[in-house]
């Protein structure tokens, strides 16, 4: 027997060597809700990183309808939704969706990673061009490598780059599609989703938008990055997810009758994967229910966003260009924004430090995401230790 063969020794290598280079971590452990304070590794801290933007993913009314689906439908679907696993329960979400989306039809997956994946894989074929904007979401990136079609990046948000891509590809390909993200995760700054529907519609492409970060938060009650641009109807395809301000677990797809159909037949996920659970399924439907109801909480979401906004900038920090509740406090070298959120989370502040690669190098950041139910003295609180902190290491003058 090889006695080396079981010990992964080629993996502990890799770890040791994120080790050696100061980028290993361990996972954080939330012993409770993901509500807006916390407990951390067993500490108690103000949390300013969850995407549980409207903090419903602690809500008593989504939790009742969770456990009202529970008893009905049971813990597990038991299949694939192409076998037996679509319950009435998922079809009272997708219309529920696809109402409050102002869609024609809306194809729930088990996340917003699946739902890209998914769709992506299942619309675009070897002949195409697919475009797409430089950062644009992991998942996006990960589904258009599961198509063997010719791929193009235009640098952020830069349209120019984008028509020209157009332009070039004018009789070559069979489908032209531009993927975009709505909102921008790392800087909070909005697609621009006006011009991008217009090169479209000259250039005859299909638009793909991920609008992971504007569901729940954007438009009008939440309906999106979409809705917010007053562009319904002429985006082909778009993402959302349950997961992040819907505050469960999910992902859809807003799209056509003939999209719906036929990702039934070819949406990989789906077809070969488990479908939401029942509860998660219930929950969701509640939220899209309450949204649609009252859009008290995404005007908490906002008024919270803006005065910690408000706040930190008057401090002096720089929190770059946002147009929505996520707000980056840019530090710049990529230890010190790893310091910076260590001394704060020691303080009582948990927020995640975001370093090359995910952001250019130099623009090491810490990302403050608040919830709608923060307190004041909760977000005051945050601010004077970010102050303190800020002072300590000589990011702020006083
Ligand atoms: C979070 C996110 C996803 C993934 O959504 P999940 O439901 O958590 O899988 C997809 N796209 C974007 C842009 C995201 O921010």
């Amino acid at each position: 027997m090889n006695k080396e063969l079981h010990t992964m020794k080629y993996l502990q290598e890799k770890v040791d060597d994120l080790k050696q280079k100061g980028l290993y971590r361990t996972l954080p452990v939330n012993s409770g809700a993901c509500d807006p304070v916390l407990e951390l590794n067993g500490k108690k801290v103000i949390n300013l990183c969850s995407n549980n933007y409207l903090s419903l993913g602690n809500d008593e009314r989504l939790k009742e309808a969770a456990i009202e689906a529970i008893k009905h439908y049971g813990v597990g679907a038991g299949a694939v939704r192409t076998i037996v696993g679509n319950q009435t329960i998922h079809e009272e979400l997708e219309a529920a969706l696809a109402k409050f989306k102002h869609a024609e039809r809306c194809f729930i997956y088990q996340s917003g990673y699946d739902c890209n994946i998914g769709t992506i894989q299942a619309i675009c074929d070897k002949d195409d061009l697919l475009i797409s904007d430089q950062l644009n979401h992991a998942s996006i990136i990960d589904g258009m490598r599961m198509v063997k079609a010719t791929k193009q990046v235009y640098a952020h948000s830069n349209m120019q780059e984008l028509e020209e891509l157009l332009k070039a590809a004018q009789g070559k390909y069979h489908n032209v599609f531009i993927f975009t993200d709505g909102v921008f995760s790392m800087d909070g700054d909005l697609a621009k989703l006006p011009e991008i529907v217009e090169l479209a519609e000259k250039y005859g492409a299909f638009t793909y938008v991920d609008d992971a970060h504007g569901s729940g938060t954007m438009g009008s009650h939440g309906r999106g990055t979409v809705d917010h641009f007053g562009l319904h109807g002429r985006v082909d395809f778009i993402i959302g997810t349950l997961s992040k301000a819907i505050g469960v677990k999910g992902g859809y797809v807003a799209c056509s009758e003939a999209s719906y159909q036929w990702l039934t037949h070819r949406a990989r996920p789906v077809l070969f994967s488990t479908t939401l659970s029942p509860a998660d399924t219930a929950a969701a439907k509640k939220a899209i229910e309450i949204l649609t109801e009252d859009d008290s909480l995404q005007k908490q979401l906002w008024a919270n966003s803006k005065y910690i906004k408000e706040q930190l900038t008057a401090l002096g920090f720089n929190t770059g260009h946002s147009e929505t509740p996520i707000t980056p406090v840019i530090i710049g070298d990529e230890a010190k924004a790893m310091q910076f959120s260590k001394k704060l989370l020691e303080k009582g502040v948990f927020v995640s430090a975001i370093v090359f690669p995910t952001v250019p190098l130099g623009t090491g950041r810490v990302r403050v995401m608040v919830q709608a139910k923060h307190t004041r003295e909760q977000l005051d609180e945050a601010v004077r230790i970010f102050h303190e902190v800020g002072v300590e290491m000589g990011i702020l003058d006083k």
